[in-house]
């Protein structure tokens, strides 16, 4: 059977959804061990069997940059263990990690990838998802694999505790650096990587205080807002909320696109919402071309009459 190490950076005190992702795609290729970054606890190492690991390896790096020390700890543990496939997930972290790593082992690194088969084959969206492109590393020795968020529907499978071995965070000597301060983004509402209904607002909104319409909205439909870099570059909103090929990857069940054109690169990084609704003055936007429904309007004047049909109700 083959042998499928997880890379699981610690988020909240406990496995991030991406990871847990990973994890279920993971235990359709073989026996999973979850390489556990952080402090951990019986619940989160609870939550990791849960979803497919028989075994966690864990290192603490406490308030150490993770790349140079995780990427060491796990280089001397593929020595001993030989894992056949190791998945991270596209995020800052586990790219950090994934590269000194593979740059330690001398492994190549598949990247970007929306699904991965037992042999390391894997597949990504090229032309903005319009077409798949499949990869294989020919190289004898593990591979190293970084996943889209959102390409698997993470879920438990009801499996149990696993067992948890902790190993000691090896020197890295001068490319050791400490992290000193971090910051949370302030939010309020639903994350938007895991909600279930986002608004993002784009260009054709016309101003930095015009997102306040975006947010009105969602906060009477319990929705994430996102948005288009165009804004997020002209400091209208901040980066979090940037939805697409440099932001995030999303897959609500309903997306609601409001003075957006829908740009290639926005559209890989929502195309997967169940419903897409699309609000653009100009009939022509390449947003309606993905629309499952199109409202050709002022969202000047759309967005105000449907927060006041919305407020009416309650
Ligand atoms: C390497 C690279 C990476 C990128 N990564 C990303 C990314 O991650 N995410 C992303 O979003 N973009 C990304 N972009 C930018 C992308 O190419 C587009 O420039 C951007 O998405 C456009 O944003 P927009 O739709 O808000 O603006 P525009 O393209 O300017 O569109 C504004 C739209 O609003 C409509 N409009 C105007 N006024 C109104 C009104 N009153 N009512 C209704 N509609 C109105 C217009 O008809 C138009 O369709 C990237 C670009 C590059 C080169």
């Amino acid at each position: 059977m083959a042998k499928v190490w997880v890379f699981v950076r610690e988020t909240d005190g406990g496995p991030p959804t991406l990871a847990l992702e990973l994890l279920t795609k993971a235990r359709d290729l073989g026996e999973v061990t979850a390489f556990y970054a952080g402090a951990g606890s019986e619940a989160a190492f609870a939550t990791v069997g849960e979803y497919g690991a028989s075994a966690v390896l864990q290192v603490d790096p406490e308030d150490s940059l993770v790349g140079a020390p995780v990427a060491r700890a796990m280089a001397i543990q593929i020595e001993a263990d030989s894992p056949d496939l190791i998945l991270f997930g596209q995020a800052y972290d586990d790219r950090d990690v994934a590269g000194r790593l593979a740059a330690r082992i001398g492994a190549p690194v598949l990247s970007n990838a929306v699904d991965v088969d037992i042999d390391g084959s894997t597949s990504h969206e090229i032309f903005g998802g319009s077409q798949i492109a499949r990869a294989e590393i020919t190289e004898p020795g593990p591979k190293i694999v970084l996943v889209r968020p959102k390409s698997f529907v993470a879920s438990p499978s009801g499996g149990t505790a696993p067992s948890v071995t902790k190993i000691d965070l090896p020197d890295v000597g001068a490319a050791s650096a400490k992290v000193t301060a971090s910051h949370v983004e302030e939010r309020e509402g639903p994350k938007l990587e895991d909600a279930a209904v986002i608004i993002s607002g784009g260009r054709g909104i016309g101003s930095a205080e015009n997102y306040e319409l975006i947010e009105r909205l969602a906060k009477r439909l319990k929705a994430a807002t996102g948005a288009t870099r165009a804004i997020v570059d002209a400091g209208w909103v901040p980066y979090a909320k940037q939805v697409g090929q440099t932001g995030k990857t999303v897959k609500p069940e309903v997306y609601i696109a409001c003075g957006i054109s829908g740009a290639m690169q926005h559209l890989v990084g929502m195309k997967d919402a169940k419903t897409i609704i699309a609000i653009n003055k100009d009939a022509d936007a390449p947003i309606f071309t993905i629309a499952d429904l199109g409202i050709v309007g002022d969202v000047h004047k759309v967005l105000p009459k449907l927060i006041e049909a919305l407020e009416a109700r309650t």
